[in-house]
């Protein structure tokens, strides 16, 4: 393993002097952490903000239990996909009324793959081509091949063929890119590696030979620096569970570049998305904005708890949390590399800080059981296939010194081998 960073002089002590003079400290009692625990999988599902309990009793005891059918009107139910929206919008460079909290990731990229065909269709009839990554998350590569295999059925019998194809080993993003590309879907964050791809470039080069842009924010939103409508993205989606602390299966959300957005409805169109689902009308007429991307009825229990988690990262400083993110994720490299240099991990995470989100990810041939043993000892971050422990580092609630003590307690599991037991080579459900 070759060590690029030095840090030598980086103590304990140093850490607890950087943690001292953090601006970001003050978050971390925004923030319910069980004692005992290092936090590293916030970019899997972040943890509850101290605000979310009181939020939850005002919803279900007041809005729910007293309010009833009546809160759609009185306690903003029927708005607050919107609302949160714009909310969210702040975080990934969006404007007022181009975003909505939504569905599920999934849902969602259906819908921006559906409209991005659709506006193809009619603009530059033949493309046929989506396309994504083989080492995409599995969800985005499924939709599109679920979208694909439906329009195929559907055109049967007249030899239309819409195809998946995907970036890896064997061809390059500039070479899947051709004049046959409807959509160009990826993950801006790679949520094994951690690799980051160049938003406005990457979308400048779909552009360039025709193509539209979707962009999934799944480990970047909260997390990295997202300008969408800088890098003039057509789509995008989210979740907000991961980096933005909305609570376990909270809303996603979906941004349409303003350009797009009544061109046409997606097929998801339920009578949410209506432009007065309340008249119910016999025909459909679609929202004149971005409601005409919801479906049906909303989750608002669930809903209601991504404002605090949003509220809280928009009261940071993003910059700041962008250069502890840099700052952090390099000392868990180093000092991994210094301090665990004897065993057998290897980096996969990229160095470079223009193409690395917020989590770092190592190989090790045990890697589950390393993972169960760290979690075990209170340092909980996750697995992935293949052989990948990943770490993510969220700069609101983590320090310095949590780095160093997660490296120390990770050393001490390499160097004792007590990840070495059937126990901790037991697979869960969940890993
Ligand atoms: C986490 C994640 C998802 C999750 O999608 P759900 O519909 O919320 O289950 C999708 N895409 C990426 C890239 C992710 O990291």
């Amino acid at each position: 393993m070759t060590t690029t960073h030095s840090l030598d002089l980086v103590t304990r002590d140093a850490c607890v002097a950087a943690d001292a003079a953090d601006p970001l400290a003050s978050f971390r009692s925004r923030f319910i952490l069980p004692e005992g625990v290092i936090y590293l999988d916030g970019n899997s599902l972040g943890p509850r903000p101290v605000g979310a309990l009181e939020r939850a009793q005002q919803v279900i005891a007041a809005e729910w239990g007293e309010g009833l059918i009546r809160s759609w009107n009185t306690a903003g139910w029927f708005e607050l996909p919107g609302r949160l929206g714009d909310k969210l919008a702040k975080l990934i460079g969006g404007r007022d009324g181009e975003t909505v909290v939504t569905d599920t990731t999934s849902l969602n990229l259906f819908k921006a793959l559906a409209s991005a065909i659709r506006i193809q269709q009619v603009d530059q009839p033949g493309r046929r081509v989506i396309v994504t990554e083989r080492d995409n998350f599995p969800t985005d590569i499924y939709i599109a091949e679920g979208i694909t295999d439906f329009l195929n059925s559907v055109a049967e019998e007249t030899g239309i063929r819409y195809e998946v194809r995907l970036i890896d080993a064997e061809l390059t993003l500039d070479a899947a890119l051709d004049g046959s590309t409807a959509v160009l879907a990826l993950s801006h964050v790679n949520y094994r590696t951690g690799a980051m791809w160049d938003m406005a470039e990457v979308t400048a080069q779909a552009h360039a030979v025709g193509a539209l842009a979707i962009w999934d924010l799944a480990h970047s939103a909260g997390a990295a620096a997202v300008n969408l409508n800088g890098a003039d993205a057509d789509y995008a989606v989210g979740c907000t569970y991961k980096y933005l602390n909305g609570g376990p299966g909270s809303p996603a959300f979906i941004w349409v570049n303003a350009r797009h957005q009544e061109r046409f409805w997606q097929p998801l169109a339920g009578w949410w998305s209506h432009a007065k689902p309340f008249d119910m009308a016999d025909a459909y007429a679609p929202a004149g904005n971005i409601n005409r991307f919801l479906c049906g009825t909303q989750p608002v229990t669930s809903l209601a708890m991504v404002e605090t988690g949003l509220d809280i990262m928009l009261d940071a400083d993003f910059t700041a949390v962008r250069v502890k993110s840099l700052q952090l994720t390099d000392l868990f490299i180093s000092l991994v590399e210094q301090r665990c240099a004897s065993h057998p991990l290897e980096l996969i995470t990229p160095r470079d800080h223009a193409a690395r989100g917020s989590h770092v990810s190592f190989r090790h041939p045990e890697g589950y059981a390393v993972m169960s043993a760290l979690i075990a000892r209170g340092v909980i971050g996750d697995y992935r296939e293949p052989e990948v422990l990943r770490f993510g580092v969220t700069p609101l609630y983590l320090g310095y010194a949590d780095v160093w003590d997660a490296v120390e307690i990770l050393r001490d599991i390499l160097d004792t081998s007590a990840w070495d037991t059937s126990e901790f080579k037991t697979r869960n459900a969940v890993t």
